[in-house]
């Protein structure tokens, strides 16, 4: 509630919560304290965020090794011996186990080079290879 003081300067009444006379002007040393305004807590300048510098990491070149090898390449195989052993083995699959295919040379093996069939087209395949093939 507010109350009413008597101005120190005029000597007129008024509201206690006025901050000044509102006739003479003079400061109301009686202020009331009602509606103090909630204080403000100015907050404190944020520290700029520390910036964390990154160092910079030295980048890591990975060199590639040259490939010295074709990966699936095998090889060189000499066409003449592929042929003799086609020829005089082919039944028993002796130019697939030259070329290191034991799958196929054990298949010819137990099929006599697939009833001949296979070895006549791989006798045909090999006169069309160079005389050093890779597979
Ligand atoms: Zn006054």
């Amino acid at each position: 509630m507010a109350k009413s003081v008597e101005c120190n300067a005029c000597g007129n009444v008024f509201s206690s919560e006025e901050a000044k006379c509102p006739y003479c002007g003079a400061v109301n040393a009686n202020k009331e304290t009602l509606q103090q305004p909630n204080p403000v807590y100015q907050q404190a300048p944020q520290q700029p965020n520390p910036v964390y510098q990154q160092a910079p990491q030295p980048q890591v070149v990975y060199v590639q090794q040259p490939q010295l090898n074709v990966v699936g390449k095998r090889g060189p195989f000499d066409k003449t011996t592929a042929i003799i052993l086609c020829i005089l083995l082919g039944w028993l699959g002796g130019h697939k186990f030259y070329e290191g295919k034991t799958g196929a040379g054990i298949l010819y093996l137990f099929t006599c080079g697939l009833f001949f069939i296979g070895v006549v087209i791989d006798l045909l395949t090999l006169l069309g290879k160079p005389s050093k093939y890779y597979l």
